[in-house]
């Protein structure tokens, strides 16, 4: 689950218990443990991209 803060910043977040706090050493949720799948990195990169492109675009 992808979140968007106030300033279109993506930000991850568990997609059980829709808390945005993982634990980035252990690649799991720190409220139920779910792990962060590969292809959840792989979409909030995505977005993380996307959100860099429009910071950079001109206008
Ligand atoms: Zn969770």
């Amino acid at each position: 689950m992808i979140f968007y803060n106030p300033a279109g910043a993506p930000e991850l977040g568990c997609e059980h218990c829709g808390c945005r706090w993982y634990d980035r050493m252990n690649n799991a949720c720190y409220e139920c443990g779910a792990e962060v799948t590969p292809q959840m990195l792989a979409e909030y990169e995505q977005a993380l991209k996307d959100f860099l492109a429009r910071q950079q675009a001109p206008g």
